[in-house]
């Protein structure tokens, strides 16, 4: 095509494509638009896409072998991936976005003869992508270990050394980033900005404890984003530059909201400074009893409760039981008991894991409350069902200095009448931690996998 046309042609494609994301990202806001706002935005990324490819007239052949290859990665796995494997996808795929970002800064300091009779902001934008895109790839993919439960939940680190190591390892890439971006040094200095950075991305997130990870997941989101920018920047791609801030915004505003939600301060996660003991809160020798009970008896007790509150973690994701907890709510509603459900922000694997299960089950939007919404309520309600939670419900985050969760908000479920869990067994959650709530007095376990023990409780109601 003339130059001439792409030269108007490419920024008003670029321009509908940014409107795209912009219009799709207002969709996420609510679960009911959420589908098209996701799919509005992936047509906005197809036409970025091709924009930039109107541009192109050599490597088609490397080109095409790439989007292939990406396609044939990532369509299968994006299709295949189970609800409940979705933030190990996610912080996948965004680590990818990071070492694109990492290898492009890399490419960048090949192709301008290590930045010889280059501008000044393109070595800063490039060297900012190179360390920070590196960062995020590494981090990511040990987030992604975590998570798939490759690599311990529990914190690993240095202990006390944690933070001086990692100052030396940011402070060592700065100065190696300095001598790279000076002009016409050896490509080692890039390849040392690029290793050091890496080594920084594992070092910031093997440290985090698991209970603390969606803070992190999305706080390396946010660098990627910004990473990304950064190379858009460095290329001259203003399609880079709005897509990878909108990234970077959205992603700093959620890290913001996590870390207010858990009670932590983002400086302190980066800095290992929190879930950072490695103390599992069970170990303390003391054996103790937990009181069993049965679907009959559980549905007794609900069926004669004027409210129930359901606390949906999840386990209720693992067993798929959203349709069949609908079900018994609806029975018992029936029956004249008032049902809410009780949403902690950090609920499940990812952010908003528990309304989405719950939206797509028909749950009423208004019986859903948030954690400060509902928190007063448990000590005047006669049956908490807690469905597959535990870390969101764990009193030693409010009790026990000690416990690695201490500080983080939790439902107060301990303080409801009394408490139905269900759960397979006595094992820990994401955190790795003992749950005090399972030994309390008012507490009794109904053992086995949420969806058959909630089918069962409703068959028993509707002998009653
Ligand atoms: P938890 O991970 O604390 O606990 C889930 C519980 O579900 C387990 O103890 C498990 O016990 C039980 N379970 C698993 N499968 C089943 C099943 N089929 N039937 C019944 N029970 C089952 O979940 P919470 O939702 O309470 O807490 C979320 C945790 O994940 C927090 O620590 C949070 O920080 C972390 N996290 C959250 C993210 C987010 O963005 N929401 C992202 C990453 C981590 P058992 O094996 O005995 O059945």
């Amino acid at each position: 095509m003339d130059a001439a046309v792409l030269d108007v042609l490419v920024p008003i494609l670029y321009i509908v494509a940014f409107a795209l994301f912009i219009y799709g990202l207002m969709g996420l806001t609510g679960p009911k638009t959420a589908v098209r706002g996701n799919k509005i935005a992936a047509v906005g990324m197809l036409i970025a896409v091709v924009a930039t490819l109107l541009r192109v007239h050599h490597n088609w052949i490397l080109i095409v072998v790439g989007l292939v290859v990406g396609a044939a990665l990532g369509v299968p796995s994006a299709r295949q991936v189970k609800m409940t494997a979705m933030p190990q996808m996610v912080a996948l795929f965004n680590g990818v976005g990071g070492g694109a970002v990492a290898l492009i800064a890399w490419s960048e300091f090949r192709t301008s003869g290590g930045f010889l009779d280059t501008a000044t902001y393109v070595v800063v934008a490039s060297l900012f992508a190179a360390i920070v895109g590196s960062v995020s790839f590494w981090g990511s993919l040990i987030a992604f270990g975590k998570l798939q439960e490759i690599l311990p939940g529990r914190p690993m680190g240095l202990g006390r050394a944690q933070q001086a190591v990692n100052v030396l390892l940011l402070v060592a890439a700065v100065v190696c980033a300095v001598v790279a971006g000076l002009g016409g040094a050896s490509e080692l200095w890039i390849v040392l900005v690029l290793l050091l950075a890496a080594v920084l991305g594992v070092m910031v997130v093997l440290p985090i404890g698991g209970a603390d990870m969606p803070v992190v997941i999305s706080l390396l989101n946010a660098l990627t984003g910004l990473s990304a920018a950064a190379a858009g920047l460095a290329l001259d791609n203003t399609a880079m530059i709005v897509a990878g801030m909108i990234v970077g915004a959205s992603g700093s505003i959620l890290t913001n909201q996590m870390a207010v939600a858990m009670n932590r301060t983002i400086p302190a996660i980066v800095a290992g400074g929190f879930g950072g003991t490695g103390v599992a809160a069970s170990d303390d020798g003391v054996e103790r009893t937990v009181k069993s009970t049965s679907a009959s008896d559980a549905a007794i007790q609900m069926a004669y409760a004027s409210q129930v509150i359901v606390v949906p973690g999840y386990g209720m994701a693992v067993a798929q039981a959203q349709h069949a907890v609908k079900d018994m709510a609806k029975l018992l509603e029936a029956k004249g008991v008032e049902v809410k459900y009780a949403i902690h922000p950090v609920a499940g694997r990812m952010p908003g894991h528990m309304n989405v299960l719950l939206a797509e089950a028909d749950v009423a939007y208004d019986a859903l409350k948030e954690m400060d919404e509902i928190n007063d309520e448990f000590a005047r309600t006669d049956v908490t069902l807690v469905i597959g939670a535990n870390d969101v419900t764990n009193p030693a985050a409010r009790n026990d200095p000690s416990s690695p969760i201490h500080g983080m908000p939790i439902l107060n479920v301990d303080e409801s009448r009394t408490v139905i869990v269900l759960k397979r067994s006595m094992n820990s959650g994401f955190a790795g931690i003992d749950n005090p709530l399972f030994y309390a007095e008012r507490t009794s376990m109904l053992f086995g996998d949420a969806k058959k023990s909630v089918m069962e409780v409703t068959e028993e109601l509707k002998a009653l």
